[in-house]
């Protein structure tokens, strides 16, 4: 796959990060520096972000990621190999909107670091605040960072990500243009299937449950209703009067089916299903909220997770 040629998936352990320091700190002296003659090396914090740098960047960067498949970006604590790998990337690529929760301080370090060794880049500034979900009370001036559920707005954030990589390296702009794109035909692509395949739900049945308030995006672009049994964050507490408001609106809307993740514990989701009674059942396939499947297997990449997701949520709600 053309992809993989192109994707250099590097999670390595802590020690290989340390004994890579020497090598870093060089790399660092020199960063930004003759990126004609090399590719650039992206350090980005979540799977989906180096998907997308190595879609849009192809043959030109040399992607990093420091969150594997299954990781939860909300909880997700920096290693000190992480700090190696941060520091030693002409880019880094972070995602914003404060869903690598646990690591704003040392984004925001970086970001800030005079003289600048290389750009800081959160892909929410893509997105015109306006398109965003204000988060809920008593978190003002925040938004919900779960915006990639919605294909056109990730499709912003493609652009925004194509206009970046050629400012860092203007002699390859035709190669960047010529990437974006093939991949933004392929995101539309992908966001009409959606559209279509949620249309084969009846209206009543359009109704998404999910252990964290992850996909208002996709609900809202694609037309269904969503509750999550968290809040925004899987940092948020779930308390019993959560669990028992929820349970009496599956009741009363005599939801069939809810829906796990699998960055995210099903223990809630137990509860839950506890608290309905016998008529729900948890869909034997989980969905894909905040992190890629396992390298290999088709929800791998971004395209191969929507379209999971969709498969997943139309076979378990259409009677
Ligand atoms: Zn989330």
């Amino acid at each position: 796959m053309k992809r993989l040629l192109s994707f250099a998936w590097l999670v390595v352990g802590g020690a290989v990060g340390c004994l890579l320091m020497s090598g870093c700190q060089r790399s660092t002296t020199h960063a930004r520096t003759d990126l004609t003659q090399r590719p650039i090396s992206v350090t980005c914090t979540t799977g989906l972000l180096a998907d997308l740098v190595s879609q849009v960047g192809g043959s030109r960067v040399q992607v990093t990621a420091l969150m594997g498949p299954g990781i939860d970006p909300h909880q997700y604590r920096p290693s000190a190999g992480d700090q190696a790998r941060l520091h030693q990337a002409d880019l880094i690529i972070y995602h914003g909107l404060h869903l690598e929760g646990k690591m704003v301080d040392v984004l925001e370090r970086l970001g800030q670091r005079q003289p600048s060794k290389q750009k800081v880049v959160a892909v929410a500034s893509f997105i015109p605040t306006d398109l965003l979900r204000p988060a809920s009370e008593g978190f003002e001036g925040t938004y919900d960072p779960h915006f990639w559920f919605d294909v056109t707005l990730w499709m912003r954030a493609a652009a925004g990500l194509r206009d970046t990589l050629i400012e860092l390296d203007p002699a390859h702009t035709d190669h960047y243009r010529q990437q974006s794109a093939a991949y933004l035909a392929k995101l539309e692509q992908l966001h009409q299937e959606v559209q279509a395949k949620v249309q084969t739900i009846p209206p009543p049945q359009r109704v998404l449950i999910t252990a964290h308030d992850a996909f208002y995006y996709f609900g809202q672009r694609y037309g269904l209703e969503v509750r999550g049994l968290q809040g925004i964050s899987t940092a948020s507490e779930t308390s019993t009067r959560d669990v028992q408001a929820l349970a009496k609106f599956i009741r009363e809307r005599r939801i069939r089916t809810i829906f796990a993740e699998t960055s995210v514990p099903e223990q809630h989701l137990r509860a839950l299903l506890q608290a309905v009674g016998g008529e729900v059942r948890l869909s034997p396939v989980p969905l894909y909220s905040d992190a890629l499947g396992e390298l290999g297997t088709p929800a791998d990449n971004y395209l191969g997770m929507i379209r999971h997701n969709v498969d997943t949520i139309v076979a378990g709600l259409r009677p």
